[in-house]
Protein backbone atom coordinates (compact mmCIF):
# COMPACT_ATOMS: atom_id res chain seq x y z
CA UNK A 1 0.00 0.00 0.00
CA UNK A 2 1.57 3.55 -0.67
CA UNK A 3 0.85 6.78 0.49
CA UNK A 4 -2.01 8.81 -1.20
CA UNK A 5 -0.84 12.21 -2.22
CA UNK A 6 -3.92 13.12 -3.36
CA UNK A 7 -5.39 14.83 -0.59
CA UNK A 8 -8.75 13.94 -0.84
CA UNK A 9 -11.06 13.07 1.85
CA UNK A 10 -12.20 10.05 -0.11
CA UNK A 11 -8.95 8.40 0.53
CA UNK A 12 -8.87 6.29 4.30
CA UNK A 13 -5.73 6.07 6.29
CA UNK A 14 -3.24 4.13 7.22
CA UNK A 15 -3.45 2.93 11.03
CA UNK A 16 0.28 3.28 11.48
CA UNK A 17 1.03 6.40 9.83
CA UNK A 18 -2.21 8.52 9.97
CA UNK A 19 -1.20 9.41 6.11
CA UNK A 20 -3.87 9.18 3.36
CA UNK A 21 -3.87 5.88 1.33
CA UNK A 22 -3.61 5.85 -2.29
CA UNK A 23 -5.74 3.09 -4.44
CA UNK A 24 -4.23 1.15 -6.90
CA UNK A 25 -4.61 1.78 -10.48
CA UNK A 26 -6.41 4.22 -12.69
CA UNK A 27 -9.86 3.21 -12.37
CA UNK A 28 -9.57 3.96 -8.61
CA UNK A 29 -8.05 6.90 -9.12
CA UNK A 30 -10.78 7.40 -11.50
CA UNK A 31 -13.41 6.87 -9.08
CA UNK A 32 -12.10 8.67 -6.05
CA UNK A 33 -12.21 11.60 -7.82
CA UNK A 34 -15.79 10.67 -9.24
CA UNK A 35 -17.62 9.33 -6.78
CA UNK A 36 -21.19 10.65 -7.93
CA UNK A 37 -21.33 8.34 -11.07
CA UNK A 38 -20.65 5.24 -9.27
CA UNK A 39 -22.08 5.99 -5.88
CA UNK A 40 -25.43 6.37 -7.35
CA UNK A 41 -25.25 3.15 -9.05
CA UNK A 42 -28.17 1.21 -6.33
CA UNK A 43 -26.81 -0.79 -4.01
CA UNK A 44 -25.29 -3.72 -4.56
CA UNK A 45 -24.82 -5.50 -7.83
CA UNK A 46 -26.76 -9.21 -7.83
CA UNK A 47 -26.25 -11.59 -10.68
CA UNK A 48 -27.59 -14.66 -11.09
CA UNK A 49 -26.02 -18.03 -12.01
CA UNK A 50 -24.17 -17.04 -15.76
CA UNK A 51 -22.38 -14.03 -14.86
CA UNK A 52 -20.78 -14.43 -11.50
CA UNK A 53 -17.55 -13.12 -11.73
CA UNK A 54 -18.89 -9.61 -13.26
CA UNK A 55 -20.32 -9.76 -9.34
CA UNK A 56 -16.10 -9.64 -8.09
CA UNK A 57 -16.18 -6.68 -10.04
CA UNK A 58 -18.91 -4.95 -9.57
CA UNK A 59 -17.90 -5.84 -6.00
CA UNK A 60 -14.52 -4.33 -5.71
CA UNK A 61 -15.49 -0.95 -7.65
CA UNK A 62 -18.23 -0.74 -5.33
CA UNK A 63 -16.66 -1.13 -2.29
CA UNK A 64 -14.44 1.53 -3.50
CA UNK A 65 -16.90 4.09 -4.37
CA UNK A 66 -18.82 2.66 -0.72
CA UNK A 67 -15.52 4.06 0.59
CA UNK A 68 -15.81 7.27 -1.01
CA UNK A 69 -19.39 7.68 -0.33
CA UNK A 70 -19.14 6.52 3.66
CA UNK A 71 -16.06 8.65 4.19
CA UNK A 72 -17.35 11.83 2.59
CA UNK A 73 -20.33 11.34 4.84
CA UNK A 74 -18.85 10.82 7.94
CA UNK A 75 -14.95 12.68 6.94
CA UNK A 76 -15.42 13.35 10.92
CA UNK A 77 -15.40 10.06 12.56
CA UNK A 78 -13.12 8.70 9.65
CA UNK A 79 -10.28 10.97 10.99
CA UNK A 80 -10.29 8.43 13.88
CA UNK A 81 -10.76 5.40 11.65
CA UNK A 82 -8.12 2.96 11.65
CA UNK A 83 -9.27 1.52 8.26
CA UNK A 84 -6.89 1.26 5.13
CA UNK A 85 -7.89 -0.88 1.86
CA UNK A 86 -6.54 -3.78 0.79
CA UNK A 87 -8.55 -3.89 -2.56
CA UNK A 88 -7.55 -7.16 -3.92
CA UNK A 89 -9.26 -9.61 -1.32
CA UNK A 90 -13.01 -9.98 -0.65
CA UNK A 91 -13.79 -11.82 2.56
CA UNK A 92 -16.92 -12.73 3.40
CA UNK A 93 -17.70 -13.06 6.86
CA UNK A 94 -20.67 -15.45 7.16
CA UNK A 95 -22.65 -14.88 10.78
CA UNK A 96 -22.97 -11.63 12.34
CA UNK A 97 -22.89 -12.66 15.73
CA UNK A 98 -20.39 -11.99 18.64
CA UNK A 99 -17.45 -13.94 16.61
CA UNK A 100 -18.56 -13.06 12.70
CA UNK A 101 -18.86 -8.94 13.85
CA UNK A 102 -16.00 -8.83 15.41
CA UNK A 103 -14.22 -10.62 13.13
CA UNK A 104 -15.61 -8.14 10.41
CA UNK A 105 -13.91 -5.25 12.21
CA UNK A 106 -10.37 -7.50 12.59
CA UNK A 107 -10.64 -7.75 9.02
CA UNK A 108 -12.07 -4.04 7.88
CA UNK A 109 -8.57 -2.77 9.90
CA UNK A 110 -6.11 -4.81 7.36
CA UNK A 111 -8.14 -3.20 4.66
CA UNK A 112 -9.83 -5.87 3.56
CA UNK A 113 -13.45 -5.57 1.66
CA UNK A 114 -15.58 -7.13 4.20
CA UNK A 115 -18.87 -8.35 3.44
CA UNK A 116 -21.01 -10.09 6.98
CA UNK A 117 -23.93 -12.41 5.92
CA UNK A 118 -26.15 -13.05 8.35
CA UNK A 119 -29.55 -15.26 8.67
CA UNK A 120 -31.48 -12.97 11.07
CA UNK A 121 -32.59 -9.61 10.29
CA UNK A 122 -30.58 -6.58 12.20
CA UNK A 123 -30.88 -6.92 15.55
CA UNK A 124 -30.35 -3.22 16.59
CA UNK A 125 -34.07 -2.80 14.57
CA UNK A 126 -35.91 -5.32 16.37
CA UNK A 127 -37.33 -5.46 19.24
CA UNK A 128 -36.89 -8.70 20.85
CA UNK A 129 -33.40 -10.75 20.03
CA UNK A 130 -34.28 -14.65 19.79
CA UNK A 131 -30.64 -16.43 20.61
CA UNK A 132 -29.07 -18.10 23.29
CA UNK A 133 -28.42 -16.81 26.99
CA UNK A 134 -29.45 -13.13 27.62
CA UNK A 135 -25.86 -12.48 29.86
CA UNK A 136 -22.53 -13.95 29.52
CA UNK A 137 -18.75 -13.90 31.08
CA UNK A 138 -16.39 -11.83 29.39
CA UNK A 139 -13.16 -12.61 30.61
CA UNK A 140 -9.18 -11.29 29.56
CA UNK A 141 -8.85 -13.32 26.39
CA UNK A 142 -12.40 -11.42 25.37
CA UNK A 143 -11.27 -8.02 26.37
CA UNK A 144 -7.97 -8.44 24.65
CA UNK A 145 -9.88 -8.79 21.39
CA UNK A 146 -12.35 -6.30 21.75
CA UNK A 147 -9.16 -4.02 22.91
CA UNK A 148 -7.48 -4.68 19.21
CA UNK A 149 -10.66 -3.02 17.94
CA UNK A 150 -10.69 0.00 20.19
CA UNK A 151 -14.06 -1.04 21.95
CA UNK A 152 -12.57 -2.67 24.95
CA UNK A 153 -13.79 0.09 27.40
CA UNK A 154 -17.01 0.67 26.14
CA UNK A 155 -18.11 -2.74 26.71
CA UNK A 156 -16.33 -3.38 29.98
CA UNK A 157 -18.51 0.28 31.17
CA UNK A 158 -21.98 -1.80 30.46
CA UNK A 159 -20.55 -4.75 32.45
CA UNK A 160 -20.63 -5.97 35.75
CA UNK A 161 -17.84 -7.19 37.50
CA UNK A 162 -18.05 -10.32 39.37
CA UNK A 163 -14.87 -11.13 42.09
CA UNK A 164 -16.11 -14.09 42.78
CA UNK A 165 -18.27 -17.63 42.80
CA UNK A 166 -21.32 -17.05 45.76
CA UNK A 167 -22.05 -20.66 46.81
CA UNK A 168 -25.24 -20.84 48.14
CA UNK A 169 -25.62 -24.08 50.16
CA UNK A 170 -29.53 -25.96 50.78
CA UNK A 171 -29.63 -23.98 54.34
CA UNK A 172 -29.46 -20.52 52.60
CA UNK A 173 -25.79 -20.27 53.78
CA UNK A 174 -23.80 -18.28 51.37
CA UNK A 175 -20.11 -18.74 51.11
CA UNK A 176 -17.64 -16.78 48.76
CA UNK A 177 -14.88 -18.46 46.41
CA UNK A 178 -12.39 -15.90 44.65
CA UNK A 179 -12.03 -15.99 41.31
CA UNK A 180 -8.28 -14.80 41.64
CA UNK A 181 -5.72 -12.67 43.35
CA UNK A 182 -7.73 -9.30 44.63
CA UNK A 183 -8.69 -7.21 41.77
CA UNK A 184 -9.53 -9.81 39.29
CA UNK A 185 -13.17 -10.47 37.99
CA UNK A 186 -15.03 -11.55 35.22
CA UNK A 187 -17.54 -9.63 33.72
CA UNK A 188 -21.35 -10.18 33.31
CA UNK A 189 -22.34 -8.78 29.23
CA UNK A 190 -25.27 -8.58 28.03
CA UNK A 191 -25.35 -10.73 25.10
CA UNK A 192 -27.61 -8.78 22.40
CA UNK A 193 -26.02 -5.16 23.41
CA UNK A 194 -22.35 -7.01 22.62
CA UNK A 195 -23.69 -7.97 19.81
CA UNK A 196 -25.10 -4.80 18.60
CA UNK A 197 -22.03 -2.64 19.75
CA UNK A 198 -19.73 -5.07 17.83
CA UNK A 199 -21.93 -4.81 14.33
CA UNK A 200 -22.11 -0.89 14.48
CA UNK A 201 -18.45 -0.47 15.35
CA UNK A 202 -17.92 -3.15 12.08
CA UNK A 203 -20.51 -0.97 9.97
CA UNK A 204 -18.32 2.38 10.61
CA UNK A 205 -15.18 0.68 8.73
CA UNK A 206 -16.20 2.40 5.28
CA UNK A 207 -14.65 -1.36 3.96
CA UNK A 208 -17.17 -3.31 5.16
CA UNK A 209 -20.88 -4.01 4.70
CA UNK A 210 -23.48 -6.01 6.45
CA UNK A 211 -25.83 -7.99 4.79
CA UNK A 212 -28.74 -9.10 6.89
CA UNK A 213 -31.09 -11.84 6.18
CA UNK A 214 -28.99 -13.46 3.92
CA UNK A 215 -28.93 -17.07 4.84
CA UNK A 216 -25.89 -19.23 3.54
CA UNK A 217 -27.00 -22.53 1.70
CA UNK A 218 -23.97 -23.36 -0.04
CA UNK A 219 -20.65 -22.55 -1.40
CA UNK A 220 -18.15 -23.82 -3.66
CA UNK A 221 -14.51 -24.51 -2.10
CA UNK A 222 -13.49 -24.27 -5.27
CA UNK A 223 -13.98 -21.12 -6.71
CA UNK A 224 -15.63 -19.28 -2.86
CA UNK A 225 -19.16 -18.84 -4.97
CA UNK A 226 -21.56 -19.24 -1.81
CA UNK A 227 -25.49 -19.14 -2.70
CA UNK A 228 -28.17 -16.88 0.20
CA UNK A 229 -31.26 -17.14 0.45
CA UNK A 230 -32.96 -13.49 1.32
CA UNK A 231 -35.94 -13.36 3.59
CA UNK A 232 -38.39 -13.08 0.64
CA UNK A 233 -37.28 -16.26 -1.02
CA UNK A 234 -34.72 -15.16 -3.38
CA UNK A 235 -31.37 -17.22 -4.13
CA UNK A 236 -28.05 -14.54 -4.15
CA UNK A 237 -25.00 -15.73 -5.48
CA UNK A 238 -21.86 -14.12 -4.22
CA UNK A 239 -18.25 -14.87 -4.67
CA UNK A 240 -14.98 -14.23 -2.37
CA UNK A 241 -11.57 -14.36 -2.34
CA UNK A 242 -11.94 -15.60 1.54
CA UNK A 243 -15.58 -17.27 3.56
CA UNK A 244 -14.73 -16.92 7.60
CA UNK A 245 -17.50 -19.06 8.67
CA UNK A 246 -18.11 -17.55 11.89
CA UNK A 247 -22.36 -19.14 11.88
CA UNK A 248 -22.10 -20.89 15.21
CA UNK A 249 -22.23 -24.16 16.60
CA UNK A 250 -24.56 -25.41 13.40
CA UNK A 251 -22.52 -23.98 11.07
CA UNK A 252 -23.51 -24.21 7.08
CA UNK A 253 -19.84 -23.18 6.01
CA UNK A 254 -18.83 -26.59 8.02
CA UNK A 255 -21.06 -28.50 5.80
CA UNK A 256 -18.26 -28.10 2.84
CA UNK A 257 -15.85 -29.34 5.37
CA UNK A 258 -17.74 -32.69 5.62
CA UNK A 259 -17.85 -33.86 2.29
CA UNK A 260 -13.99 -33.57 2.00
CA UNK A 261 -11.65 -36.33 3.39
CA UNK A 262 -9.24 -35.96 5.99
CA UNK A 263 -11.42 -34.12 8.07
CA UNK A 264 -11.67 -34.66 11.18
CA UNK A 265 -15.48 -33.88 13.37
CA UNK A 266 -17.15 -34.74 16.23
CA UNK A 267 -20.66 -33.47 17.96
CA UNK A 268 -21.64 -34.49 21.88
CA UNK A 269 -24.71 -33.29 22.97
CA UNK A 270 -24.27 -33.45 26.92
CA UNK A 271 -27.21 -35.00 28.73
CA UNK A 272 -28.74 -31.59 30.12
CA UNK A 273 -30.05 -28.99 29.57
CA UNK A 274 -30.81 -25.52 30.41
CA UNK A 275 -33.30 -22.73 30.92
CA UNK A 276 -33.44 -19.43 31.48
CA UNK A 277 -35.30 -17.36 34.52
CA UNK A 278 -35.28 -13.63 35.55
CA UNK A 279 -35.12 -12.86 39.33
CA UNK A 280 -36.17 -9.21 39.37
CA UNK A 281 -34.71 -6.07 41.78
CA UNK A 282 -36.56 -6.01 45.23
CA UNK A 283 -37.66 -1.99 46.02
CA UNK A 284 -35.45 -1.44 42.82
CA UNK A 285 -32.21 -2.81 44.25
CA UNK A 286 -30.67 -6.03 43.21
CA UNK A 287 -32.30 -8.58 45.02
CA UNK A 288 -28.79 -10.62 45.92
CA UNK A 289 -25.14 -8.85 45.73
CA UNK A 290 -24.29 -8.08 42.36
CA UNK A 291 -20.88 -8.86 42.28
CA UNK A 292 -20.68 -12.21 41.95
CA UNK A 293 -21.77 -15.32 40.08
CA UNK A 294 -24.27 -17.20 42.40
CA UNK A 295 -24.22 -20.72 42.56
CA UNK A 296 -26.29 -23.01 43.49
CA UNK A 297 -24.64 -26.85 43.61
CA UNK A 298 -26.82 -29.40 43.63
CA UNK A 299 -24.16 -32.27 42.73
CA UNK A 300 -26.44 -34.29 40.02
CA UNK A 301 -27.55 -30.55 38.56
CA UNK A 302 -27.35 -26.85 39.72
CA UNK A 303 -28.38 -23.32 39.40
CA UNK A 304 -26.32 -20.08 38.37
CA UNK A 305 -27.31 -16.68 38.38
CA UNK A 306 -25.63 -13.28 36.49
CA UNK A 307 -26.12 -9.55 37.59
CA UNK A 308 -27.78 -7.46 34.64
CA UNK A 309 -27.63 -3.59 34.32
CA UNK A 310 -31.62 -3.50 35.10
CA UNK A 311 -30.87 -5.05 38.49
CA UNK A 312 -32.31 -8.10 37.21
CA UNK A 313 -30.23 -11.45 38.08
CA UNK A 314 -30.66 -13.95 34.80
CA UNK A 315 -30.62 -17.49 36.65
CA UNK A 316 -29.90 -20.94 34.29
CA UNK A 317 -31.14 -24.08 35.93
CA UNK A 318 -28.76 -26.65 34.30
CA UNK A 319 -30.28 -29.99 34.46
CA UNK A 320 -30.69 -33.54 33.14
CA UNK A 321 -33.56 -33.30 30.41
CA UNK A 322 -35.42 -36.16 32.45
CA UNK A 323 -35.60 -34.04 35.53
CA UNK A 324 -37.30 -31.03 33.15
CA UNK A 325 -39.64 -33.88 32.27
CA UNK A 326 -40.49 -35.08 35.37
CA UNK A 327 -41.86 -31.51 36.06
CA UNK A 328 -45.22 -31.14 34.30
CA UNK A 329 -47.35 -28.33 36.52
CA UNK A 330 -46.72 -25.57 38.24
CA UNK A 331 -46.87 -27.13 41.61
CA UNK A 332 -44.39 -29.06 40.96
CA UNK A 333 -42.03 -26.39 39.74
CA UNK A 334 -42.55 -24.92 43.41
CA UNK A 335 -42.03 -28.10 44.86
CA UNK A 336 -38.78 -28.47 43.35
CA UNK A 337 -37.87 -24.72 44.06
CA UNK A 338 -38.48 -25.45 47.09
CA UNK A 339 -36.78 -28.32 48.03
CA UNK A 340 -33.48 -27.42 45.62
CA UNK A 341 -33.36 -23.79 45.61
CA UNK A 342 -34.93 -22.47 48.98
CA UNK A 343 -33.84 -19.22 49.35
CA UNK A 344 -34.15 -18.20 46.04
CA UNK A 345 -37.36 -19.27 45.54
CA UNK A 346 -39.09 -16.22 46.93
CA UNK A 347 -36.70 -14.30 45.32
CA UNK A 348 -37.83 -15.36 41.29
CA UNK A 349 -41.48 -16.08 42.60
CA UNK A 350 -43.56 -18.36 42.77
CA UNK A 351 -45.77 -16.71 40.50
CA UNK A 352 -43.20 -16.06 38.22
CA UNK A 353 -41.62 -19.43 38.19
CA UNK A 354 -45.11 -21.76 37.67
CA UNK A 355 -45.25 -18.95 34.49
CA UNK A 356 -41.67 -19.12 33.13
CA UNK A 357 -40.56 -22.36 33.81
CA UNK A 358 -43.43 -23.69 30.64
CA UNK A 359 -42.55 -20.68 28.76
CA UNK A 360 -39.63 -21.91 26.77
CA UNK A 361 -38.40 -25.94 26.56
CA UNK A 362 -35.24 -26.72 27.87
CA UNK A 363 -31.91 -25.73 25.60
CA UNK A 364 -29.74 -28.70 24.33
CA UNK A 365 -26.14 -28.13 24.84
CA UNK A 366 -23.60 -29.51 22.40
CA UNK A 367 -19.88 -29.67 21.82
CA UNK A 368 -18.28 -29.50 18.63
CA UNK A 369 -14.61 -30.72 17.66
CA UNK A 370 -13.27 -30.44 14.57
CA UNK A 371 -9.76 -30.32 12.70
CA UNK A 372 -8.69 -28.59 10.12
CA UNK A 373 -10.10 -25.15 10.04
CA UNK A 374 -9.65 -24.54 6.90
CA UNK A 375 -9.64 -25.55 3.03
CA UNK A 376 -6.64 -24.44 1.28
CA UNK A 377 -7.04 -20.55 0.89
CA UNK A 378 -10.39 -20.22 0.27
CA UNK A 379 -11.69 -20.59 4.04
CA UNK A 380 -11.18 -20.84 7.51
CA UNK A 381 -14.24 -21.29 10.14
CA UNK A 382 -13.62 -19.56 13.90
CA UNK A 383 -15.74 -19.42 17.01
CA UNK A 384 -18.30 -22.08 17.96
CA UNK A 385 -18.31 -22.85 13.61
CA UNK A 386 -14.91 -24.50 15.11
CA UNK A 387 -15.61 -25.37 18.38
CA UNK A 388 -18.71 -24.89 20.07
CA UNK A 389 -18.02 -25.87 23.55
CA UNK A 390 -20.72 -26.27 26.92
CA UNK A 391 -20.87 -22.86 28.82
CA UNK A 392 -19.46 -23.80 31.94
CA UNK A 393 -16.11 -22.51 31.50
CA UNK A 394 -17.62 -19.57 30.36
CA UNK A 395 -15.48 -19.71 27.61
CA UNK A 396 -16.91 -19.95 24.29
CA UNK A 397 -17.08 -16.56 23.23
CA UNK A 398 -13.58 -15.41 24.42
CA UNK A 399 -12.28 -18.32 23.01
CA UNK A 400 -14.04 -17.49 19.54
CA UNK A 401 -12.66 -13.85 20.12
CA UNK A 402 -8.91 -14.76 20.94
CA UNK A 403 -9.54 -16.94 17.69
CA UNK A 404 -9.57 -13.71 15.68
CA UNK A 405 -6.84 -12.01 17.76
CA UNK A 406 -4.62 -15.16 17.02
CA UNK A 407 -5.33 -14.88 13.40
CA UNK A 408 -4.70 -11.59 13.25
CA UNK A 409 -1.23 -12.43 14.38
CA UNK A 410 -1.01 -15.18 12.38
CA UNK A 411 -1.59 -12.87 9.73
CA UNK A 412 1.25 -10.40 10.61
CA UNK A 413 3.86 -13.19 10.71
CA UNK A 414 2.85 -14.79 7.18
CA UNK A 415 2.84 -11.09 5.74
CA UNK A 416 -1.35 -12.25 4.76
CA UNK A 417 -0.14 -14.82 2.46
CA UNK A 418 -3.44 -16.93 3.15
CA UNK A 419 -1.70 -19.71 1.72
CA UNK A 420 0.39 -19.93 4.65
CA UNK A 421 -1.84 -18.60 6.97
CA UNK A 422 -4.74 -20.59 6.97
CA UNK A 423 -2.70 -24.02 7.72
CA UNK A 424 -0.79 -22.28 10.36
CA UNK A 425 -3.72 -21.10 11.87
CA UNK A 426 -5.07 -24.91 11.88
CA UNK A 427 -2.17 -25.79 13.24
CA UNK A 428 -1.70 -23.15 16.25
CA UNK A 429 -5.45 -23.24 17.42
CA UNK A 430 -7.08 -26.41 17.30
CA UNK A 431 -5.27 -28.27 20.23
CA UNK A 432 -6.14 -25.28 22.06
CA UNK A 433 -9.66 -24.63 21.03
CA UNK A 434 -9.94 -28.77 21.95
CA UNK A 435 -8.23 -28.11 25.67
CA UNK A 436 -11.05 -25.36 25.93
CA UNK A 437 -13.34 -28.26 24.91
CA UNK A 438 -12.29 -30.59 27.54
CA UNK A 439 -12.03 -28.03 30.60
CA UNK A 440 -15.08 -26.68 29.72
CA UNK A 441 -16.81 -30.55 30.06
CA UNK A 442 -14.89 -31.10 33.54
CA UNK A 443 -15.90 -27.40 34.86
CA UNK A 444 -19.54 -28.35 34.64
CA UNK A 445 -18.73 -31.40 37.27
CA UNK A 446 -16.68 -28.79 39.51
CA UNK A 447 -19.48 -26.43 39.77
CA UNK A 448 -22.14 -28.79 40.38
CA UNK A 449 -20.44 -30.96 42.74
CA UNK A 450 -16.82 -30.56 43.29
CA UNK A 451 -17.75 -26.81 44.60
CA UNK A 452 -19.28 -28.70 47.87
CA UNK A 453 -16.11 -30.53 48.38
CA UNK A 454 -14.17 -30.05 51.60
CA UNK A 455 -10.99 -31.39 50.01
CA UNK A 456 -11.40 -28.76 46.56
CA UNK A 457 -12.09 -26.14 48.93
CA UNK A 458 -8.73 -27.16 51.21
CA UNK A 459 -6.98 -27.65 47.87
CA UNK A 460 -8.50 -24.14 46.22
CA UNK A 461 -6.80 -22.44 49.39
CA UNK A 462 -3.46 -24.64 49.09
CA UNK A 463 -3.47 -23.59 45.21
CA UNK A 464 -3.79 -19.85 46.12
CA UNK A 465 -1.19 -20.26 49.06
CA UNK A 466 1.30 -21.44 46.78
CA UNK A 467 0.43 -18.84 43.60
CA UNK A 468 0.99 -16.11 46.50
CA UNK A 469 4.28 -17.90 47.10
CA UNK A 470 5.73 -18.63 43.62
CA UNK A 471 3.76 -16.73 41.27
CA UNK A 472 5.02 -17.47 38.27
CA UNK A 473 5.34 -21.45 38.96
CA UNK A 474 2.11 -22.24 40.40
CA UNK A 475 -0.65 -20.72 39.16
CA UNK A 476 -4.50 -22.11 39.76
CA UNK A 477 -6.06 -23.51 35.97
CA UNK A 478 -8.84 -20.87 36.62
CA UNK A 479 -6.62 -18.57 36.73
CA UNK A 480 -4.32 -19.01 33.52
CA UNK A 481 -7.47 -20.03 31.47
CA UNK A 482 -9.38 -17.06 32.43
CA UNK A 483 -6.67 -14.11 33.43
CA UNK A 484 -4.20 -14.89 30.90
CA UNK A 485 -3.67 -15.69 27.21
CA UNK A 486 -1.70 -18.23 28.19
CA UNK A 487 -2.77 -21.18 25.50
CA UNK A 488 -5.28 -23.73 26.49
CA UNK A 489 -3.97 -26.60 26.11
CA UNK A 490 0.03 -25.73 27.45
CA UNK A 491 -2.84 -24.48 30.61
CA UNK A 492 -4.07 -27.68 31.01
CA UNK A 493 -0.02 -29.21 30.66
CA UNK A 494 1.12 -27.14 33.44
CA UNK A 495 -2.00 -27.51 35.58
CA UNK A 496 -1.44 -31.38 35.51
CA UNK A 497 2.16 -30.64 36.15
CA UNK A 498 1.31 -28.41 39.23
CA UNK A 499 -1.22 -30.81 40.59
CA UNK A 500 0.92 -33.71 40.53
CA UNK A 501 3.98 -31.79 42.59
CA UNK A 502 1.39 -30.47 44.75
CA UNK A 503 -0.70 -33.74 45.44
CA UNK A 504 3.12 -35.64 45.70
CA UNK A 505 4.03 -32.74 48.08
CA UNK A 506 0.74 -32.69 50.57
CA UNK A 507 0.85 -36.94 50.18
CA UNK A 508 5.07 -36.67 51.81
CA UNK A 509 3.46 -34.03 54.38
CA UNK A 510 0.91 -36.10 55.38
CA UNK A 511 3.14 -39.03 55.74
CA UNK A 512 5.94 -37.06 57.36
CA UNK A 513 3.00 -35.94 59.90
CA UNK A 514 1.85 -39.70 60.28
CA UNK A 515 4.90 -40.59 61.03
CA UNK A 516 6.14 -37.67 63.62
CA UNK A 517 2.82 -38.32 65.43
CA UNK A 518 3.82 -42.08 65.69
CA UNK A 519 7.49 -41.92 67.13
CA UNK A 520 5.69 -39.20 69.39
CA UNK A 521 3.00 -41.79 70.65
CA UNK A 522 6.16 -44.41 71.03
CA UNK A 523 7.96 -42.18 72.76
CA UNK A 524 5.48 -41.30 75.35
CA UNK A 525 4.28 -44.73 75.53
CA UNK A 526 7.78 -45.70 76.60
CA UNK A 527 7.51 -43.15 79.21
CA UNK A 528 4.33 -44.00 80.17
CA UNK A 529 5.67 -47.84 80.69
CA UNK A 530 8.62 -46.38 82.31
CA UNK A 531 5.88 -43.76 84.73
CA UNK A 532 4.30 -46.78 85.42
CA UNK A 533 1.08 -45.41 84.06
CA UNK A 534 -2.83 -46.96 84.79
CA UNK A 535 -4.14 -47.55 81.44
CA UNK A 536 -6.56 -45.44 82.20
CA UNK A 537 -4.30 -42.38 83.01
CA UNK A 538 -3.06 -43.35 79.30
CA UNK A 539 -6.12 -42.75 77.81
CA UNK A 540 -7.01 -39.39 79.52
CA UNK A 541 -3.09 -37.52 78.77
CA UNK A 542 -4.08 -38.86 75.13
CA UNK A 543 -7.11 -37.41 75.42
CA UNK A 544 -5.87 -33.96 76.38
CA UNK A 545 -3.25 -33.94 73.49
CA UNK A 546 -6.27 -34.68 71.17
CA UNK A 547 -7.76 -31.36 72.76
CA UNK A 548 -4.77 -29.43 72.46
C1 LIG B 1 -26.27 -20.85 27.99
C2 LIG B 1 -24.97 -20.37 27.41
C3 LIG B 1 -24.17 -19.56 28.17
C4 LIG B 1 -22.95 -19.11 27.66
N1 LIG B 1 -22.16 -18.34 28.45
C5 LIG B 1 -20.96 -17.94 27.99
C6 LIG B 1 -20.11 -17.13 28.80
O1 LIG B 1 -20.44 -16.80 29.93
N2 LIG B 1 -18.92 -16.73 28.29
C7 LIG B 1 -18.50 -17.11 27.05
O2 LIG B 1 -17.40 -16.73 26.66
N3 LIG B 1 -19.29 -17.86 26.26
C8 LIG B 1 -20.51 -18.28 26.68
N4 LIG B 1 -21.31 -19.04 25.89
C9 LIG B 1 -20.84 -19.43 24.55
C10 LIG B 1 -21.12 -18.33 23.55
O3 LIG B 1 -22.49 -18.05 23.53
C11 LIG B 1 -20.69 -18.77 22.16
O4 LIG B 1 -19.41 -19.31 22.22
C12 LIG B 1 -20.69 -17.58 21.21
O5 LIG B 1 -22.00 -17.12 21.05
C13 LIG B 1 -20.11 -17.99 19.87
O6 LIG B 1 -20.24 -16.93 18.99
P1 LIG B 1 -20.31 -17.21 17.42
O7 LIG B 1 -20.42 -15.88 16.79
O8 LIG B 1 -19.23 -18.13 17.02
O9 LIG B 1 -21.66 -18.03 17.21
P2 LIG B 1 -23.15 -17.53 17.41
O10 LIG B 1 -23.24 -16.62 18.56
O11 LIG B 1 -23.99 -18.76 17.40
O12 LIG B 1 -23.42 -16.67 16.10
C14 LIG B 1 -23.58 -17.30 14.84
C15 LIG B 1 -24.30 -16.32 13.93
O13 LIG B 1 -24.37 -16.89 12.63
C16 LIG B 1 -25.67 -16.73 12.13
N5 LIG B 1 -25.91 -17.85 11.18
C17 LIG B 1 -26.15 -19.14 11.49
N6 LIG B 1 -26.29 -19.86 10.36
C18 LIG B 1 -26.14 -18.99 9.34
C19 LIG B 1 -26.19 -19.14 7.92
N7 LIG B 1 -26.45 -20.32 7.35
N8 LIG B 1 -25.99 -18.05 7.15
C20 LIG B 1 -25.73 -16.83 7.71
N9 LIG B 1 -25.69 -16.64 9.05
C21 LIG B 1 -25.89 -17.71 9.84
C22 LIG B 1 -26.57 -16.77 13.35
O14 LIG B 1 -27.81 -16.14 13.11
C23 LIG B 1 -25.72 -16.04 14.37
O15 LIG B 1 -25.96 -14.66 14.36
C24 LIG B 1 -22.53 -19.49 26.36
C25 LIG B 1 -23.37 -20.32 25.58
C26 LIG B 1 -24.57 -20.76 26.10
C27 LIG B 1 -25.43 -21.65 25.26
Amino acid sequence: MVQCDLGGDCCPRDPVTDKRMKMDGWINLLICFTPVCICTRRGYARVNYPSLRLFVMTTNYRRVSDTCKRHRRDSSTMEESNCITNQKTVVAVVGGGLVGSLNACFFAKRGFHVEVFESRGDIRCAKKVKGRSINLALSHRGRQALKHVGIEEKIVSKGIPMHARMIHSLSGKQTPIPYGKKGQYILSIDRANLNKELLTVAEAYPNTKLNFDHKLQDWSPETGQMTFIRADGAKDQIEADLIVGCDGAFSAVRKQFLRRSRFNYSQTYIPDGYMELTMPPVNGEFAMEPNYLHIWPRNAFMMISLPNLDKTFTCTLFMPFENFEKITTGDEVIEFFQEYFPDATPLIGVDALKRDFFCLPAQAMVSVKCSPYHIGDKCVLMGDAAHAVVPFYGQGMNAGFEDCIVFDEIMNEFSEDLGAVLPEYSRVRVPDDQAIADLAMYNYIEMRAHVNSKWFLFRKHVDNFLHMLMPNTIVPLYTMVTFTRTRYHKAVEHWQWQNKVINQVLMLTAVGATVAGSCLLIKRRTDVIKMGLSAEEMWNRILALKTF
